[in-house]
Parts: structure tokens; C-alpha cells; sequence
């Protein structure tokens, strides 16, 4: 099992030259960032590899070749440089999930939402750099004011999942369900047949069919709060894309499965009957997170065999046999502040992204933290954000050129920016075991010296 406080870049490394025990799921993690854009459209080595990417997935271009002659020490040297001189110009936010070479330059470290709120709270800012993935950025822009740019340094950094839920596989399934319960007309206790209800990580697209047919957006910690307010308003829920999310969420408010069936896109009423559809309360999208998909209950048992004692927390995002033999679940930022609400020294076994395990294991040394999956695969797509393309990105906007500029159409931002304020609207309920939740200051944020000397 990797225990290394390193980053996961040098893990890899290490692995690489033998110096340090342990796997990587791809050889190709090592190449350059570039080298892999420039071949035939993929994710990318990493969990996602083997996901079949949508023909219209964005690509990347090359980036200017002096930086990708650059080394790491004149990468950083220009990334502080230019942040310096573009002061509040500019804001650069970092993924839990990113890799720690970019995350040092981070103004706000966090998940998706919390950053996307953090970037709000930042009028001043021109330009919003987001070093996450394509439907991160598309929401940062739902949320940010008209005139500030939001930049995806890579825009091959997309999102598996994501794009698992096409738009028009989506207004196929909802017209095909449409039919099913008889139209958009309410039952006679006042609820209306479905409620659709997307994940945060989804295209800005499919937030704004949400929007537009009174349904809502969820993220992995309020997503029972929002499931109840969609019972509220409506008989069952189409939950989009993530299926394991969907499954363990309504499980947990005590749905059986049988009440659950799967939406496979492509096949007549999703691969189901009609009255598998009208029994539904859930109607789950086959989709899934192929970093999540990774955990296994065996992984627990072997983490339950060689640390006895072991507190074992997974996302919502695994499958739902590991989520159960889990001791608990939760988001990202319910296992960072589970973490640190840990007053004794405790061993913990972590079911989520390597790159969000290894840092937490070198900011708490106290404890024993490590990766339930023994092999180093980290997300893909968020690997796709290496420091020459934030360089390339800071650099640029001194120059008074916005590249990578990510924007929603106002005809899907206004539709999708309801479904938000409904989410924000249904309160979610705080979670039971931490503090509340809040984006953190990233080490970017930090004089450069600072950061440099504590790093
Ligand atoms: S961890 Fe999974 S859901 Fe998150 S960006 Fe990567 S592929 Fe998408």
C-alpha cells in the first residue's frame, strides 16, 4: 500500500525508477502533458483511460514551445512572477483532486461548487483560472459576473463522468419518459410525474435542461437534502450522471432497489419496461466515475486485516457494495474535515482521488493516512493541468490575451443558474460529523517566500 508523503507526480517517479515499491496504473503518466494532447482524442493515461471520450470533446492545441522546454524551476519562477505582477487581476483556483505541482499556486484550494463560490466572492478578478475540469470552469462562469474570463489551462481536462450524460441522449430519454407518464402534468396530490436532478458534475447543458424542466442541481454533500426537495415537488427523480451517487444517496433514504432501475442511453425506454418505469422512484443514468469505480470491498478487507482499528471512509461516487462495508461516506470535504476533526492519533483508509489522499497524509502527520486502492491511478483529466499550461495561461494574460476562455451561452446559463439557486435554496443540511464546510485558502494565496519556505 503507498504510504508516501510525496506528491503524486514524485511517487510516480519513484515507482518508475525503482526506489520505491508499489504501481502506477499507466506507464504514460510520466510523458508530457502535451505529448499526450497531441495524440488521438483521449482522457488520457489515469483512471479514465479506458472511457470512451464523445467525438466533440474539446482538444487542445500546442502550447507555445518554450513551455514545454521549460523546466520545473523556470516554470515556477514565471508562475510567481507573472501571479505577482497580475496581482488581483487574476485568481487562480485548484481542484481537491489536482496535482500537488499545480495546487502550490492555488489562491483557493476546494472542491467544484466551493470554488465556483470562492471565484464569485472575487469581483475584482479579471480572470479566473481554474485548474479543475471542463464542467468546473463552465460553472464558475454560470456564477462569475460578465466581464471576468474563466481559463481551463488545458481544455482536454474534461470530465468522464461528465460527459457520460450527452444532451441529446438526455432530451431523448425525457421525451421517451414523457411518454411513459403521460406528459409535464401534475398527479392529482400536486407533484409532478419526474423531477430531474443533476449532479454537479455535469456539461453546463445538462444543468440548464434541469433548469428549464423545474429540476435541480445536487453535489455529493446535500445530495439527500435535495433529493427530498424533488419528492416534494415530484412523484419520482431522473438523477443524472452519476449512478452510484444517485443509488447510495436514495438507498440511504430508505428506496429500495427495486424502486431504482438504470437509464441505459441508446437502448428503448433505457433498457426497461414501462411498468418497471411507472413503479420507479429513482430512475438512475448510467454513468459513473471511473477514479471511484476503482474501490473495492476487498480493498477494505485487506485494509481491516493489516490495520485493525482502521476508520475506512469512501465518497458517494463508489460503488454501493464498498460505500455499505465503508464505515462512512461522504464528499471530499467531509473526509478532509473528518480528518481533521480527529483529536487522537487514528489510521485512515481512504476510498477517493490519490492526489487529495497523499496531501492530506503530509498535512496531518499525526495520523496514518493512505489510499485504499494499492495502485497509483490518479483522475485523468485533472492530470491534464501540468504547470506549463498555467504558466502559459498567466503569461498570456499579461500579454492581454485570454486563451482557453470557457463560456456558457446565455440561452443554457439562464435556465442552469435556476437550477443552482434551487439547490442553494434547499438548504442543505450541514453534515453531522465536522465543521461546516468552506473553501481554503490556497498556498498560493500565501506571499510567495512563505509558501516557498513551508513547501
Ligand atoms: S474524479 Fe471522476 S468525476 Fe471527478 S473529474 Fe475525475 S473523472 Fe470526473
Amino acid at each position: 500500500m503507498t504510504t508516501t508523503h510525496s506528491s503524486v507526480d514524485l511517487t510516480l517517479r519513484d515507482i518508475s525508477a525503482g526506489t520505491t515499491t508499489g504501481s502506477s496504473c499507466s506507464t504514460e503518466l510520466l510523458d508530457a502533458p502535451w505529448d499526450v494532447d497531441a495524440r488521438d482524442p483521449g482522457y488520457g493515461p489515469g483512471a479514465s483511460m479506458a472511457d470512451p471520450i464523445p467525438a466533440a470533446a474539446p482538444r487542445q492545441g500546442e502550447i507555445p514551445q518554450e513551455y514545454r522546454d521549460a523546466s520545473a524551476e523556470e516554470l515556477d519562477r514565471r508562475i510567481r512572477a507573472a501571479k505577482a505582477e497580475l496581482g488581483d487581476r487574476a485568481v487562480v483556483l485548484g481542484h481537491f483532486y489536482q496535482r500537488d505541482e499545480v495546487i502550490q499556486y492555488a489562491d483557493h484550494v476546494g472542491d467544484s461548487f466551493q470554488l465556483a463560490t470562492a471565484a464569485t466572492a472575487r469581483t475584482e478578478a479579471e480572470a479566473i483560472i481554474f485548474c479543475g475540469v471542463h464542467f468546473m470552469a463552465e460553472t464558475a462562469d454560470l456564477l462569475s459576473g460578465p466581464d471576468q474570463a474563466v481559463i481551463l489551462p488545458n481544455l482536454a481536462a474534461g470530465c468522464s463522468m461528465a460527459d457520460m450524460a450527452d444532451i441529446d441522449q438526455v432530451e431523448e430519454c425525457w421525451e421517451q419518459l414523457m411518454e411513459v407518464y403521460g406528459g409535464e402534468t401534475p398527479g392529482v396530490d400536486g407533484r409532478m410525474p419526474v423531477i430531474p436532478v443533476t449532479y454537479m458534475n455535469s456539461s453546463a447543458d445538462i444543468k440548464g435542461f434541469v433548469g428549464r424542466h423545474g429540476g435541480i442541481v445536487c453535489t455529493s454533500s446535500n445530495a439527500s437534502t435535495v433529493l427530498e426537495w424533488a419528492f416534494e415537488r415530484g412523484q419520482r427523480v431522473l438523477f443524472f450522471p452519476d449512478q452510484h451517487l444517485g443509488r447510495n444517496t436514495a438507498k440511504a433514504m430508505g428506496i429500495s432497489l427495486d424502486e431504482m432501475p438504470m437509464w441505459n442511453p441508446g437502448r428503448p425506454l433505457g433498457g426497461n419496461d414501462e411498468q418497471t418505469l411507472h413503479d420507479a422512484k429513482v430512475v438512475l443514468w448510467h454513468g459513473f466515475c471511473s477514479v471511484h469505480k476503482r474501490f473495492t470491498t476487498a480493498q477494505i478487507d485487506t485494509a481491516r486485516a493489516e490495520h485493525p482499528g482502521v476508520r475506512v471512509i469512501v465518497h458517494p461516487e463508489c460503488p454501493m457494495p464498498v460505500v455499505d462495508a465503508a464505515d462512512e461516506s461522504g464528499s471530499t470535504d467531509y473526509i478532509r474535515r473528518a480528518i481533521e476533526g480527529a483529536a487522537e492519533p487514528t489510521t485512515f483508509a481512504i476510498g477517493t482521488e490519490i492526489n487529495l489522499v497523499q496531501r492530506l497524509a503530509a498535512q496531518h502527520p499525526q495520523h496514518t493516512i493512505f489510499c485504499l486502492d494499492p495502485v497509483v491511478c490518479p483522475c485523468s483529466t485533472m492530470y491534464r493541468i501540468h504547470p506549463g499550461y498555467l504558466a502559459w495561461a498567466l503569461e498570456s494574460l499579461l500579454d492581454g490575451e485570454v486563451i482557453n476562455r470557457i463560456s456558457v451561452g446565455e440561452d443554457v446559463a439562464e435556465p442552469a443558474r435556476a437550477a443552482l439557486e434551487r439547490m442553494l435554496a434547499a438548504k442543505p443540511a450541514p453534515d453531522s460529523a465536522a465543521p461546516a464546510s468552506s473553501v481554503t485558502p490556497g498556498p498560493g494565496s500565501a506571499p510567495a517566500s512563505s509558501t516557498a519556505a513551508e513547501r
